[in-house]
Protein backbone atom coordinates (compact mmCIF):
# COMPACT_ATOMS: atom_id res chain seq x y z
CA UNK A 1 0.00 0.00 0.00
CA UNK A 2 1.49 3.56 -1.05
CA UNK A 3 0.61 6.64 0.33
CA UNK A 4 -1.24 9.73 -2.38
CA UNK A 5 0.87 13.00 -2.14
CA UNK A 6 -2.16 15.11 -1.61
CA UNK A 7 -4.81 15.05 1.03
CA UNK A 8 -8.63 15.89 0.86
CA UNK A 9 -7.98 19.09 1.67
CA UNK A 10 -5.70 20.27 -0.99
CA UNK A 11 -8.87 18.06 -3.82
CA UNK A 12 -11.72 20.69 -3.70
CA UNK A 13 -13.59 17.86 -6.56
CA UNK A 14 -13.92 15.76 -3.62
CA UNK A 15 -15.94 18.68 -1.67
CA UNK A 16 -18.73 17.24 -4.08
CA UNK A 17 -21.32 14.84 -3.78
CA UNK A 18 -20.28 11.43 -4.24
CA UNK A 19 -21.31 10.17 -8.11
CA UNK A 20 -23.06 7.40 -6.52
CA UNK A 21 -25.71 7.25 -3.76
CA UNK A 22 -23.70 5.20 -1.10
CA UNK A 23 -27.22 4.56 0.43
CA UNK A 24 -28.35 2.32 -2.37
CA UNK A 25 -28.40 -0.71 -1.05
CA UNK A 26 -29.27 -2.45 -5.16
CA UNK A 27 -25.27 -0.76 -5.73
CA UNK A 28 -23.85 -1.37 -2.19
CA UNK A 29 -25.60 -4.26 -0.37
CA UNK A 30 -24.38 -4.50 3.45
CA UNK A 31 -22.77 -7.80 3.94
CA UNK A 32 -24.25 -10.13 6.60
CA UNK A 33 -22.68 -11.51 9.20
CA UNK A 34 -22.69 -14.90 7.93
CA UNK A 35 -20.94 -13.29 4.73
CA UNK A 36 -18.49 -11.44 6.30
CA UNK A 37 -17.76 -14.97 8.58
CA UNK A 38 -17.12 -16.54 5.09
CA UNK A 39 -14.23 -14.00 4.06
CA UNK A 40 -12.96 -13.71 7.34
CA UNK A 41 -11.63 -17.59 6.35
CA UNK A 42 -9.58 -16.30 3.57
CA UNK A 43 -8.53 -13.03 4.30
CA UNK A 44 -6.76 -10.50 6.95
CA UNK A 45 -7.92 -7.72 8.68
CA UNK A 46 -5.65 -4.52 8.35
CA UNK A 47 -5.70 -1.29 9.96
CA UNK A 48 -6.22 1.98 7.67
CA UNK A 49 -5.09 5.53 7.93
CA UNK A 50 -6.14 8.71 6.70
CA UNK A 51 -4.60 9.13 2.83
CA UNK A 52 -3.65 5.43 2.75
CA UNK A 53 -4.48 4.48 -0.65
CA UNK A 54 -5.92 1.12 -0.86
CA UNK A 55 -5.79 0.00 -4.31
CA UNK A 56 -4.85 2.19 -7.39
CA UNK A 57 -6.58 2.53 -11.00
CA UNK A 58 -4.47 0.78 -13.49
CA UNK A 59 -3.54 -1.99 -10.80
CA UNK A 60 -3.00 -5.45 -12.09
CA UNK A 61 -3.80 -7.33 -8.97
CA UNK A 62 -5.30 -5.85 -6.26
CA UNK A 63 -7.09 -7.19 -3.01
CA UNK A 64 -10.67 -7.40 -2.30
CA UNK A 65 -11.59 -5.64 0.42
CA UNK A 66 -14.74 -5.26 3.38
CA UNK A 67 -14.76 -2.07 4.88
CA UNK A 68 -14.53 -2.94 8.57
CA UNK A 69 -14.45 0.44 10.60
CA UNK A 70 -13.78 4.10 8.79
CA UNK A 71 -14.01 5.04 5.81
CA UNK A 72 -12.95 4.70 1.54
CA UNK A 73 -13.29 6.77 -1.12
CA UNK A 74 -13.50 5.02 -4.06
CA UNK A 75 -12.39 7.72 -6.73
CA UNK A 76 -12.34 7.60 -10.61
CA UNK A 77 -10.73 9.89 -12.99
CA UNK A 78 -7.62 11.80 -12.83
CA UNK A 79 -6.44 15.59 -12.76
CA UNK A 80 -9.09 17.83 -12.63
CA UNK A 81 -11.21 15.09 -13.63
CA UNK A 82 -11.01 13.23 -10.52
CA UNK A 83 -13.95 12.48 -8.81
CA UNK A 84 -15.36 10.94 -5.44
CA UNK A 85 -17.85 7.29 -7.01
CA UNK A 86 -18.93 6.42 -3.65
CA UNK A 87 -17.91 6.15 -0.17
CA UNK A 88 -17.93 2.36 1.04
CA UNK A 89 -18.16 1.85 4.99
CA UNK A 90 -18.31 -0.85 7.43
CA UNK A 91 -20.08 -3.50 5.68
CA UNK A 92 -19.68 -2.55 2.18
CA UNK A 93 -17.58 -4.93 -0.10
CA UNK A 94 -14.96 -3.25 -2.37
CA UNK A 95 -14.74 -5.36 -5.87
CA UNK A 96 -14.99 -4.53 -9.30
CA UNK A 97 -16.60 -6.98 -12.44
CA UNK A 98 -12.82 -6.01 -13.50
CA UNK A 99 -11.47 -8.25 -11.15
CA UNK A 100 -13.79 -11.30 -12.64
CA UNK A 101 -12.76 -10.68 -16.24
CA UNK A 102 -9.19 -10.05 -15.90
CA UNK A 103 -8.83 -6.31 -16.28
CA UNK A 104 -6.71 -3.94 -13.94
CA UNK A 105 -8.61 -1.49 -11.74
CA UNK A 106 -10.59 1.53 -12.90
CA UNK A 107 -10.51 2.80 -9.74
CA UNK A 108 -8.09 4.16 -6.63
CA UNK A 109 -9.77 3.32 -3.20
CA UNK A 110 -9.04 6.23 -0.66
CA UNK A 111 -9.11 5.90 3.35
CA UNK A 112 -11.23 8.68 4.61
CA UNK A 113 -11.82 8.03 8.07
CA UNK A 114 -8.82 5.57 9.65
CA UNK A 115 -10.61 2.20 10.69
CA UNK A 116 -9.45 -1.33 9.60
CA UNK A 117 -10.52 -3.66 6.66
CA UNK A 118 -11.07 -7.39 5.97
CA UNK A 119 -8.08 -7.76 2.62
CA UNK A 120 -9.18 -11.08 0.97
CA UNK A 121 -6.68 -11.85 -2.17
CA UNK A 122 -8.53 -11.56 -5.42
CA UNK A 123 -7.39 -15.50 -6.22
CA UNK A 124 -9.43 -16.66 -3.38
CA UNK A 125 -11.84 -14.75 -3.74
CA UNK A 126 -12.97 -15.99 -7.55
CA UNK A 127 -12.58 -19.55 -5.96
CA UNK A 128 -15.11 -18.77 -3.44
CA UNK A 129 -18.00 -17.49 -5.84
CA UNK A 130 -17.49 -20.25 -7.84
CA UNK A 131 -17.81 -22.91 -4.23
CA UNK A 132 -20.47 -21.16 -2.88
CA UNK A 133 -22.98 -20.65 -5.03
CA UNK A 134 -25.36 -18.08 -3.00
CA UNK A 135 -22.52 -16.08 -2.40
CA UNK A 136 -21.30 -15.85 -6.10
CA UNK A 137 -24.79 -15.41 -7.41
CA UNK A 138 -24.90 -12.37 -4.45
CA UNK A 139 -21.69 -10.43 -5.88
CA UNK A 140 -22.52 -11.06 -9.85
CA UNK A 141 -25.77 -9.26 -9.81
CA UNK A 142 -24.25 -6.08 -7.80
CA UNK A 143 -21.47 -6.14 -9.76
CA UNK A 144 -23.67 -6.31 -12.96
CA UNK A 145 -25.76 -3.84 -11.71
CA UNK A 146 -23.05 -1.35 -10.76
CA UNK A 147 -21.11 -1.94 -14.24
CA UNK A 148 -24.82 -0.51 -15.31
CA UNK A 149 -24.60 2.27 -13.62
CA UNK A 150 -21.12 3.23 -14.49
CA UNK A 151 -22.12 3.03 -18.26
CA UNK A 152 -25.01 5.55 -17.33
CA UNK A 153 -22.29 7.47 -16.09
CA UNK A 154 -19.60 6.91 -18.79
CA UNK A 155 -16.84 6.48 -16.68
CA UNK A 156 -13.83 4.49 -17.73
CA UNK A 157 -11.23 4.74 -20.04
CA UNK A 158 -11.14 7.66 -22.78
CA UNK A 159 -10.10 7.36 -26.29
CA UNK A 160 -9.55 11.06 -27.44
CA UNK A 161 -9.58 11.09 -31.51
CA UNK A 162 -11.04 12.62 -34.32
CA UNK A 163 -14.19 10.91 -35.52
CA UNK A 164 -12.92 10.93 -39.49
CA UNK A 165 -10.27 8.75 -37.97
CA UNK A 166 -9.92 4.97 -38.59
CA UNK A 167 -7.42 4.09 -36.19
CA UNK A 168 -9.91 5.88 -33.38
CA UNK A 169 -13.03 4.09 -35.08
CA UNK A 170 -10.60 0.59 -34.63
CA UNK A 171 -9.65 1.53 -31.07
CA UNK A 172 -13.17 2.19 -30.50
CA UNK A 173 -14.67 -0.99 -32.17
CA UNK A 174 -12.18 -2.61 -29.61
CA UNK A 175 -13.66 -1.25 -26.45
CA UNK A 176 -17.08 -1.32 -27.50
CA UNK A 177 -16.45 -5.05 -28.20
CA UNK A 178 -14.59 -6.06 -25.42
CA UNK A 179 -17.04 -4.37 -22.92
CA UNK A 180 -14.77 -1.94 -21.75
CA UNK A 181 -16.43 1.18 -19.88
CA UNK A 182 -15.11 4.09 -21.79
CA UNK A 183 -16.33 7.05 -23.49
CA UNK A 184 -15.21 8.83 -26.52
CA UNK A 185 -14.37 12.09 -27.10
CA UNK A 186 -13.89 13.78 -30.28
CA UNK A 187 -10.73 15.63 -30.95
CA UNK A 188 -12.20 19.14 -31.42
CA UNK A 189 -14.10 18.76 -27.98
CA UNK A 190 -12.81 21.43 -25.76
CA UNK A 191 -12.73 18.94 -23.02
CA UNK A 192 -9.99 16.84 -24.96
CA UNK A 193 -7.61 19.61 -24.96
CA UNK A 194 -7.67 20.21 -21.39
CA UNK A 195 -7.11 16.22 -20.74
CA UNK A 196 -4.51 16.30 -23.28
CA UNK A 197 -3.02 18.99 -22.02
CA UNK A 198 -2.42 17.70 -18.60
CA UNK A 199 -0.76 14.68 -19.69
CA UNK A 200 1.74 16.96 -21.91
CA UNK A 201 -0.26 16.11 -25.56
CA UNK A 202 0.12 19.42 -27.66
CA UNK A 203 -0.13 18.15 -31.11
CA UNK A 204 -2.76 14.86 -32.04
CA UNK A 205 -0.76 12.25 -34.17
CA UNK A 206 -3.30 9.58 -33.64
CA UNK A 207 -5.98 8.73 -31.27
CA UNK A 208 -5.18 8.76 -27.58
CA UNK A 209 -6.34 6.25 -24.92
CA UNK A 210 -6.20 8.26 -21.61
CA UNK A 211 -5.89 4.66 -18.90
CA UNK A 212 -6.44 6.57 -15.43
CA UNK A 213 -4.18 7.95 -13.13
CA UNK A 214 -2.21 9.50 -15.63
CA UNK A 215 -1.31 7.18 -17.87
CA UNK A 216 -1.36 6.90 -21.53
CA UNK A 217 -0.79 5.15 -24.78
CA UNK A 218 -0.90 7.02 -27.93
CA UNK A 219 -2.25 4.92 -31.29
CA UNK A 220 -1.76 1.95 -29.56
CA UNK A 221 -2.20 -1.45 -31.71
CA UNK A 222 -5.10 -3.50 -30.28
CA UNK A 223 -2.19 -5.88 -28.81
CA UNK A 224 -1.10 -3.36 -26.64
CA UNK A 225 -4.42 -1.75 -25.73
CA UNK A 226 -5.21 -5.19 -24.64
CA UNK A 227 -1.74 -5.26 -22.66
CA UNK A 228 -2.74 -1.89 -20.94
CA UNK A 229 -6.23 -2.94 -19.74
CA UNK A 230 -4.94 -6.29 -18.87
CA UNK A 231 -6.66 -8.31 -21.21
CA UNK A 232 -3.55 -10.55 -22.07
CA UNK A 233 -2.34 -13.89 -20.24
CA UNK A 234 0.55 -15.43 -20.21
CA UNK A 235 3.02 -16.44 -22.26
CA UNK A 236 2.16 -19.23 -23.79
CA UNK A 237 4.31 -22.41 -23.92
CA UNK A 238 4.62 -24.11 -27.10
CA UNK A 239 5.26 -27.11 -26.49
CA UNK A 240 2.70 -27.99 -23.89
CA UNK A 241 -0.51 -29.81 -25.55
CA UNK A 242 -3.90 -28.40 -24.49
CA UNK A 243 -6.46 -31.38 -24.98
CA UNK A 244 -8.77 -28.93 -26.66
CA UNK A 245 -7.93 -25.29 -28.18
CA UNK A 246 -11.15 -23.10 -29.13
CA UNK A 247 -10.98 -20.83 -31.98
CA UNK A 248 -13.59 -18.30 -31.91
CA UNK A 249 -15.05 -16.70 -28.52
CA UNK A 250 -18.77 -16.25 -29.30
CA UNK A 251 -21.59 -18.27 -27.41
CA UNK A 252 -20.25 -21.34 -29.81
CA UNK A 253 -16.80 -21.59 -28.15
CA UNK A 254 -17.64 -20.14 -25.15
CA UNK A 255 -20.00 -23.03 -24.45
CA UNK A 256 -17.39 -25.34 -25.83
CA UNK A 257 -15.29 -24.05 -23.83
CA UNK A 258 -16.90 -23.77 -20.63
CA UNK A 259 -18.08 -27.50 -20.93
CA UNK A 260 -14.38 -28.22 -21.89
CA UNK A 261 -13.04 -26.91 -18.88
CA UNK A 262 -15.91 -28.11 -16.40
CA UNK A 263 -15.27 -31.48 -17.44
CA UNK A 264 -11.07 -31.24 -16.96
CA UNK A 265 -9.68 -30.78 -20.14
CA UNK A 266 -6.94 -27.95 -20.63
CA UNK A 267 -8.63 -25.89 -22.80
CA UNK A 268 -7.10 -22.92 -24.33
CA UNK A 269 -9.98 -20.41 -26.22
CA UNK A 270 -8.82 -17.44 -28.91
CA UNK A 271 -10.77 -14.98 -30.15
CA UNK A 272 -9.07 -12.22 -32.75
CA UNK A 273 -11.01 -9.15 -31.20
CA UNK A 274 -12.83 -10.19 -28.16
CA UNK A 275 -14.72 -12.70 -26.23
CA UNK A 276 -18.47 -12.76 -26.67
CA UNK A 277 -18.79 -12.69 -30.84
CA UNK A 278 -21.48 -11.25 -32.81
CA UNK A 279 -24.27 -11.99 -29.71
CA UNK A 280 -22.49 -9.28 -27.68
CA UNK A 281 -23.41 -6.52 -29.76
CA UNK A 282 -27.17 -7.76 -29.79
CA UNK A 283 -28.82 -5.29 -27.53
CA UNK A 284 -31.52 -7.52 -25.87
CA UNK A 285 -31.48 -11.23 -26.87
CA UNK A 286 -35.26 -11.82 -26.19
CA UNK A 287 -34.87 -15.54 -27.22
CA UNK A 288 -32.62 -17.54 -24.87
CA UNK A 289 -34.31 -19.66 -22.65
CA UNK A 290 -34.97 -19.10 -18.98
CA UNK A 291 -34.78 -15.28 -19.49
CA UNK A 292 -38.44 -13.76 -20.29
CA UNK A 293 -37.68 -10.50 -20.13
CA UNK A 294 -34.68 -11.25 -22.32
CA UNK A 295 -31.29 -10.52 -21.42
CA UNK A 296 -28.50 -7.60 -22.95
CA UNK A 297 -26.18 -9.58 -25.37
CA UNK A 298 -23.30 -7.88 -23.37
CA UNK A 299 -24.15 -9.44 -19.92
CA UNK A 300 -24.80 -13.13 -21.50
CA UNK A 301 -21.06 -12.37 -22.50
CA UNK A 302 -19.90 -11.16 -19.61
CA UNK A 303 -21.76 -14.16 -17.56
CA UNK A 304 -20.26 -16.36 -20.09
CA UNK A 305 -16.65 -14.74 -19.53
CA UNK A 306 -16.47 -15.03 -15.91
CA UNK A 307 -17.65 -18.50 -16.30
CA UNK A 308 -14.94 -19.43 -18.52
CA UNK A 309 -12.44 -18.09 -16.41
CA UNK A 310 -13.89 -19.98 -13.30
CA UNK A 311 -13.28 -23.29 -14.80
CA UNK A 312 -9.92 -22.13 -15.72
CA UNK A 313 -10.34 -21.68 -19.53
CA UNK A 314 -6.87 -20.25 -20.46
CA UNK A 315 -8.53 -16.81 -22.21
CA UNK A 316 -6.52 -15.35 -25.13
CA UNK A 317 -7.57 -12.05 -26.28
CA UNK A 318 -7.08 -10.10 -29.08
CA UNK A 319 -5.49 -13.34 -30.89
CA UNK A 320 -6.47 -14.54 -34.46
CA UNK A 321 -5.74 -18.21 -35.75
CA UNK A 322 -4.63 -17.98 -39.17
CA UNK A 323 -3.51 -21.78 -39.87
CA UNK A 324 -4.52 -24.96 -38.83
CA UNK A 325 -2.12 -28.43 -39.45
CA UNK A 326 -1.04 -32.16 -38.16
CA UNK A 327 2.21 -32.56 -36.84
CA UNK A 328 3.48 -35.72 -34.96
CA UNK A 329 -0.03 -36.49 -34.37
CA UNK A 330 -1.15 -33.37 -32.90
CA UNK A 331 -3.15 -30.23 -34.24
CA UNK A 332 -1.14 -27.07 -34.24
CA UNK A 333 -3.12 -24.04 -34.73
CA UNK A 334 -1.19 -20.91 -36.09
CA UNK A 335 -1.40 -17.48 -34.61
CA UNK A 336 -1.27 -14.05 -36.95
CA UNK A 337 1.73 -12.78 -34.43
CA UNK A 338 3.68 -15.89 -35.31
CA UNK A 339 3.19 -17.71 -32.09
CA UNK A 340 1.05 -21.65 -31.94
CA UNK A 341 -0.26 -23.34 -29.86
CA UNK A 342 -0.68 -27.31 -29.97
CA UNK A 343 -3.72 -29.52 -29.14
CA UNK A 344 -4.58 -33.04 -29.19
CA UNK A 345 -8.53 -31.68 -30.19
CA UNK A 346 -9.61 -28.38 -32.40
CA UNK A 347 -13.08 -26.47 -32.32
CA UNK A 348 -13.48 -24.03 -34.64
CA UNK A 349 -16.25 -21.26 -33.77
CA UNK A 350 -15.28 -18.23 -35.64
CA UNK A 351 -19.20 -17.01 -36.42
CA UNK A 352 -19.68 -15.52 -39.39
CA UNK A 353 -18.65 -12.10 -41.22
CA UNK A 354 -20.96 -9.68 -41.89
CA UNK A 355 -21.68 -9.08 -45.76
CA UNK A 356 -20.71 -5.67 -47.36
CA UNK A 357 -23.27 -3.48 -49.57
CA UNK A 358 -22.68 -3.35 -53.19
CA UNK A 359 -22.55 0.15 -53.61
CA UNK A 360 -20.29 2.78 -54.54
CA UNK A 361 -17.94 3.99 -52.09
CA UNK A 362 -19.72 2.36 -49.12
CA UNK A 363 -16.32 1.27 -47.96
CA UNK A 364 -15.16 5.00 -47.61
CA UNK A 365 -18.04 5.26 -44.59
CA UNK A 366 -17.30 2.10 -42.91
CA UNK A 367 -16.49 3.15 -39.67
CA UNK A 368 -17.61 6.73 -40.38
CA UNK A 369 -21.43 5.98 -40.02
CA UNK A 370 -21.82 2.62 -42.04
CA UNK A 371 -21.77 -0.28 -39.15
CA UNK A 372 -23.15 -3.54 -39.06
CA UNK A 373 -23.62 -3.75 -35.38
CA UNK A 374 -26.48 -1.56 -33.45
CA UNK A 375 -23.84 -0.80 -30.84
CA UNK A 376 -21.23 0.54 -32.82
CA UNK A 377 -23.64 2.71 -35.01
CA UNK A 378 -25.29 4.12 -31.81
CA UNK A 379 -22.41 5.43 -30.92
CA UNK A 380 -22.39 7.71 -34.61
CA UNK A 381 -25.74 8.63 -33.89
CA UNK A 382 -26.53 12.48 -32.06
CA UNK A 383 -29.71 12.91 -30.25
CA UNK A 384 -32.59 12.93 -32.43
CA UNK A 385 -30.64 11.66 -35.24
CA UNK A 386 -31.92 9.17 -38.21
CA UNK A 387 -30.39 5.99 -38.97
CA UNK A 388 -31.10 3.74 -41.77
CA UNK A 389 -30.80 -0.25 -41.30
CA UNK A 390 -30.71 -2.63 -44.21
CA UNK A 391 -31.87 -6.15 -44.01
CA UNK A 392 -35.04 -8.24 -43.29
CA UNK A 393 -34.43 -10.73 -40.60
CA UNK A 394 -34.64 -10.55 -37.18
CA UNK A 395 -31.24 -8.63 -36.11
CA UNK A 396 -32.34 -5.77 -38.34
CA UNK A 397 -35.82 -5.84 -37.06
CA UNK A 398 -34.07 -5.95 -33.46
CA UNK A 399 -31.59 -2.91 -34.60
CA UNK A 400 -34.50 -0.90 -35.79
CA UNK A 401 -36.07 -1.07 -32.25
CA UNK A 402 -34.02 -0.70 -30.83
CA UNK A 403 -32.65 2.57 -32.09
CA UNK A 404 -36.31 3.65 -32.07
CA UNK A 405 -36.50 3.29 -28.82
CA UNK A 406 -33.45 5.96 -28.05
CA UNK A 407 -35.97 8.59 -30.28
CA UNK A 408 -34.14 7.50 -33.31
CA UNK A 409 -36.11 8.15 -36.50
CA UNK A 410 -35.27 4.74 -38.42
CA UNK A 411 -36.16 3.41 -41.73
CA UNK A 412 -35.96 -0.42 -42.41
CA UNK A 413 -35.17 -0.88 -46.04
CA UNK A 414 -35.85 -4.01 -47.33
CA UNK A 415 -35.07 -5.79 -50.66
CA UNK A 416 -37.84 -8.26 -50.70
CA UNK A 417 -41.52 -7.52 -50.61
CA UNK A 418 -42.25 -8.68 -46.93
CA UNK A 419 -40.77 -9.14 -43.68
CA UNK A 420 -43.32 -12.55 -42.84
CA UNK A 421 -40.65 -15.05 -44.23
CA UNK A 422 -37.46 -13.57 -42.48
CA UNK A 423 -38.47 -12.15 -39.63
CA UNK A 424 -40.41 -13.30 -36.23
CA UNK A 425 -44.07 -12.02 -35.56
CA UNK A 426 -43.41 -10.89 -32.26
CA UNK A 427 -40.48 -7.86 -33.91
CA UNK A 428 -42.85 -7.51 -37.36
CA UNK A 429 -45.77 -6.84 -34.94
CA UNK A 430 -43.68 -4.11 -32.89
CA UNK A 431 -41.78 -2.30 -35.80
CA UNK A 432 -45.86 -1.92 -37.19
CA UNK A 433 -47.05 -0.12 -33.87
CA UNK A 434 -44.31 1.86 -33.75
CA UNK A 435 -44.58 5.33 -35.41
CA UNK A 436 -40.32 5.73 -35.27
CA UNK A 437 -39.82 2.59 -37.51
CA UNK A 438 -40.68 3.37 -41.24
CA UNK A 439 -40.40 0.58 -43.64
CA UNK A 440 -39.32 0.59 -46.97
CA UNK A 441 -40.21 -3.25 -48.95
CA UNK A 442 -39.04 -3.56 -52.14
CA UNK A 443 -36.31 -0.38 -51.58
CA UNK A 444 -32.63 -0.68 -52.17
CA UNK A 445 -29.69 1.43 -51.32
CA UNK A 446 -28.09 2.91 -53.80
CA UNK A 447 -25.39 5.47 -53.39
CA UNK A 448 -24.40 7.06 -49.82
CA UNK A 449 -22.68 10.01 -49.17
CA UNK A 450 -21.68 13.22 -47.02
CA UNK A 451 -18.56 15.38 -45.89
CA UNK A 452 -15.92 13.01 -44.54
CA UNK A 453 -18.55 10.90 -42.75
CA UNK A 454 -22.43 9.97 -43.40
CA UNK A 455 -24.87 12.23 -44.12
CA UNK A 456 -26.98 10.64 -46.89
CA UNK A 457 -28.46 7.33 -48.03
CA UNK A 458 -30.19 7.13 -51.28
CA UNK A 459 -32.72 4.37 -51.49
CA UNK A 460 -34.63 3.50 -54.68
CA UNK A 461 -37.86 1.58 -55.45
CA UNK A 462 -36.78 -1.60 -57.15
CA UNK A 463 -40.08 -1.95 -59.13
CA UNK A 464 -40.17 1.66 -59.97
CA UNK A 465 -36.80 3.03 -59.81
CA UNK A 466 -37.87 5.93 -57.55
CA UNK A 467 -35.62 6.74 -55.59
CA UNK A 468 -35.25 8.98 -52.00
CA UNK A 469 -32.56 10.69 -50.32
CA UNK A 470 -32.73 10.21 -46.56
CA UNK A 471 -30.85 12.17 -44.28
CA UNK A 472 -29.01 9.94 -42.05
CA UNK A 473 -25.80 9.77 -39.96
CA UNK A 474 -25.91 5.86 -39.18
CA UNK A 475 -26.66 2.98 -41.36
CA UNK A 476 -27.10 -0.43 -40.15
CA UNK A 477 -26.16 -3.05 -42.55
CA UNK A 478 -27.48 -6.23 -41.20
CA UNK A 479 -27.78 -8.32 -45.01
CA UNK A 480 -26.11 -11.58 -43.77
CA UNK A 481 -22.60 -12.81 -43.53
CA UNK A 482 -20.08 -14.87 -44.77
CA UNK A 483 -17.81 -17.49 -42.54
CA UNK A 484 -14.30 -16.83 -41.94
CA UNK A 485 -12.80 -20.01 -43.24
CA UNK A 486 -10.53 -19.01 -45.88
CA UNK A 487 -7.15 -19.92 -43.85
CA UNK A 488 -9.26 -23.60 -43.81
CA UNK A 489 -9.90 -23.71 -47.56
CA UNK A 490 -6.77 -26.65 -48.24
CA UNK A 491 -6.98 -28.39 -44.85
CA UNK A 492 -10.97 -29.08 -44.11
CA UNK A 493 -13.81 -29.88 -46.69
CA UNK A 494 -16.17 -26.61 -46.59
CA UNK A 495 -19.37 -25.89 -48.50
CA UNK A 496 -20.07 -24.02 -51.65
CA UNK A 497 -20.21 -20.84 -49.25
CA UNK A 498 -17.07 -21.65 -47.55
CA UNK A 499 -19.43 -23.17 -44.20
CA UNK A 500 -17.54 -26.45 -42.77
CA UNK A 501 -19.12 -29.59 -43.24
CA UNK A 502 -19.59 -31.49 -40.47
CA UNK A 503 -20.75 -34.79 -39.07
CA UNK A 504 -23.66 -36.70 -42.09
CA UNK A 505 -23.39 -33.14 -44.47
CA UNK A 506 -19.80 -34.86 -45.11
CA UNK A 507 -21.35 -37.74 -47.22
CA UNK A 508 -21.47 -41.62 -45.93
CA UNK A 509 -18.54 -42.44 -48.36
CA UNK A 510 -16.08 -40.23 -45.92
CA UNK A 511 -15.79 -43.26 -43.66
CA UNK A 512 -13.67 -45.26 -46.44
CA UNK A 513 -11.25 -42.73 -46.61
CA UNK A 514 -8.20 -42.50 -44.89
CA UNK A 515 -7.70 -41.36 -41.59
CA UNK A 516 -11.36 -42.65 -40.89
CA UNK A 517 -10.86 -45.93 -42.05
CA UNK A 518 -7.84 -46.45 -39.76
CA UNK A 519 -10.02 -44.60 -36.62
CA UNK A 520 -12.90 -47.30 -37.98
CA UNK A 521 -15.31 -44.53 -37.40
CA UNK A 522 -17.13 -41.68 -39.74
CA UNK A 523 -17.19 -38.14 -38.56
CA UNK A 524 -18.90 -37.42 -35.36
CA UNK A 525 -22.38 -35.16 -35.62
CA UNK A 526 -19.95 -31.86 -35.64
CA UNK A 527 -17.07 -32.82 -36.40
CA UNK A 528 -15.27 -31.77 -39.57
CA UNK A 529 -13.04 -33.87 -42.46
CA UNK A 530 -10.28 -34.05 -40.06
CA UNK A 531 -10.63 -36.60 -36.83
CA UNK A 532 -10.39 -34.72 -33.63
CA UNK A 533 -11.40 -30.95 -35.64
CA UNK A 534 -15.08 -30.00 -34.79
CA UNK A 535 -16.71 -27.23 -35.90
CA UNK A 536 -19.76 -25.52 -34.64
CA UNK A 537 -22.47 -22.28 -34.21
CA UNK A 538 -22.61 -20.13 -37.02
CA UNK A 539 -19.63 -21.50 -39.44
CA UNK A 540 -20.88 -24.32 -39.54
CA UNK A 541 -22.57 -25.52 -42.32
CA UNK A 542 -26.17 -26.01 -42.19
CA UNK A 543 -26.24 -24.16 -38.31
CA UNK A 544 -29.53 -22.64 -37.68
CA UNK A 545 -27.75 -18.95 -36.44
CA UNK A 546 -29.19 -18.30 -33.27
CA UNK A 547 -27.34 -18.48 -29.79
CA UNK A 548 -28.77 -20.91 -28.11
CA UNK A 549 -27.91 -23.59 -30.63
CA UNK A 550 -24.38 -22.08 -31.05
CA UNK A 551 -24.07 -22.50 -27.15
CA UNK A 552 -25.34 -26.23 -27.48
CA UNK A 553 -23.57 -27.05 -30.17
CA UNK A 554 -20.50 -25.96 -27.79
CA UNK A 555 -22.09 -28.76 -25.11
CA UNK A 556 -22.39 -31.69 -28.14
CA UNK A 557 -19.06 -30.84 -29.39
CA UNK A 558 -17.11 -31.35 -26.20
CA UNK A 559 -19.02 -34.85 -25.85
CA UNK A 560 -17.25 -35.59 -29.10
CA UNK A 561 -14.33 -34.34 -28.12
CA UNK A 562 -14.58 -36.10 -25.08
CA UNK A 563 -14.97 -39.47 -26.99
CA UNK A 564 -12.45 -38.88 -29.68
CA UNK A 565 -9.58 -38.52 -26.78
CA UNK A 566 -10.81 -41.75 -25.50
CA UNK A 567 -10.09 -43.69 -28.92
CA UNK A 568 -6.40 -41.72 -29.56
CA UNK A 569 -3.66 -42.73 -27.76
CA UNK A 570 -2.24 -39.94 -24.86
CA UNK A 571 1.20 -38.80 -25.95
C1 LIG B 1 -27.16 -7.58 -33.99
C2 LIG B 1 -27.41 -9.05 -33.78
C3 LIG B 1 -28.49 -9.45 -33.00
C4 LIG B 1 -28.73 -10.82 -32.80
N1 LIG B 1 -29.78 -11.19 -32.00
C5 LIG B 1 -30.02 -12.50 -31.76
C6 LIG B 1 -31.10 -12.90 -30.90
O1 LIG B 1 -31.82 -12.08 -30.37
N2 LIG B 1 -31.28 -14.23 -30.69
C7 LIG B 1 -30.49 -15.18 -31.28
O2 LIG B 1 -30.68 -16.37 -31.00
N3 LIG B 1 -29.47 -14.83 -32.10
C8 LIG B 1 -29.22 -13.51 -32.36
N4 LIG B 1 -28.20 -13.15 -33.20
C9 LIG B 1 -27.39 -14.21 -33.84
C10 LIG B 1 -26.36 -14.76 -32.86
O3 LIG B 1 -25.67 -13.67 -32.26
C11 LIG B 1 -25.38 -15.68 -33.57
O4 LIG B 1 -26.09 -16.74 -34.13
C12 LIG B 1 -24.36 -16.24 -32.57
O5 LIG B 1 -23.62 -15.19 -31.99
C13 LIG B 1 -23.40 -17.21 -33.26
O6 LIG B 1 -22.45 -17.61 -32.33
P1 LIG B 1 -21.02 -18.16 -32.79
O7 LIG B 1 -20.29 -18.42 -31.52
O8 LIG B 1 -21.17 -19.26 -33.74
O9 LIG B 1 -20.31 -16.98 -33.60
P2 LIG B 1 -20.02 -15.45 -33.28
O10 LIG B 1 -20.94 -14.95 -32.24
O11 LIG B 1 -19.99 -14.77 -34.58
O12 LIG B 1 -18.55 -15.46 -32.67
C14 LIG B 1 -17.44 -15.81 -33.46
C15 LIG B 1 -16.19 -15.25 -32.83
O13 LIG B 1 -15.06 -15.80 -33.52
C16 LIG B 1 -14.05 -14.82 -33.64
N5 LIG B 1 -13.16 -15.18 -34.77
C17 LIG B 1 -13.46 -15.20 -36.10
N6 LIG B 1 -12.40 -15.62 -36.80
C18 LIG B 1 -11.40 -15.87 -35.91
C19 LIG B 1 -10.06 -16.32 -36.03
N7 LIG B 1 -9.52 -16.64 -37.22
N8 LIG B 1 -9.31 -16.45 -34.91
C20 LIG B 1 -9.84 -16.15 -33.68
N9 LIG B 1 -11.12 -15.72 -33.53
C21 LIG B 1 -11.88 -15.59 -34.62
C22 LIG B 1 -14.82 -13.53 -33.85
O14 LIG B 1 -14.05 -12.39 -33.44
C23 LIG B 1 -16.05 -13.74 -32.97
O15 LIG B 1 -15.88 -13.17 -31.68
C24 LIG B 1 -27.92 -11.80 -33.42
C25 LIG B 1 -26.83 -11.38 -34.22
C26 LIG B 1 -26.58 -10.02 -34.39
C27 LIG B 1 -25.43 -9.60 -35.24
Amino acid sequence: MTDVAASRSERPEMARAPLLDDDDAALFPKLTDAQVQLLRALGEVRATRSGEVLFRAGDATYDVMVVLEGSVSVIVGSGSDERELAVQRPGDLMVELNLLTGQVSGATGLVREPGSVLAIPSSDFRTLLGRELSFGDFVLQMLFRRRQALERLQLGLRIVGSRFDRDTQRLREFAVRNRLLHEWVDSDDPRARAWLGEIGVDELSGPVVLLGGGRFLTNPTSGDFADAVGLHSEPLAPDKPYDLVVVGGGPAGLSASVYAAAGGLSTALLDAVALGGQAATSGRIENYLGFPAGISGAELAERAQIQARKFGVDVRVPRRAVGLQERNGFHVVALEDGDALLARSVVLAMGVHYRRLPVPDVGRYEGLGVAHAVDVARQELAAGGSAVVVGGANSAGQAALSLAHEGHRTFLVVRASGLEASMARYLRERIASDPAVEVLLDHEVRAVGGDGRLARVTVEETATGARRVLDASALVVLIGAEPPTAWLGSELVLDDHGFVLTGPSLGAAIAQSEPWRALGRAPFLVETSRPGVFAIGDVRSGSTRMVAPAAGEGGMAVRFVGEHLARVPTR
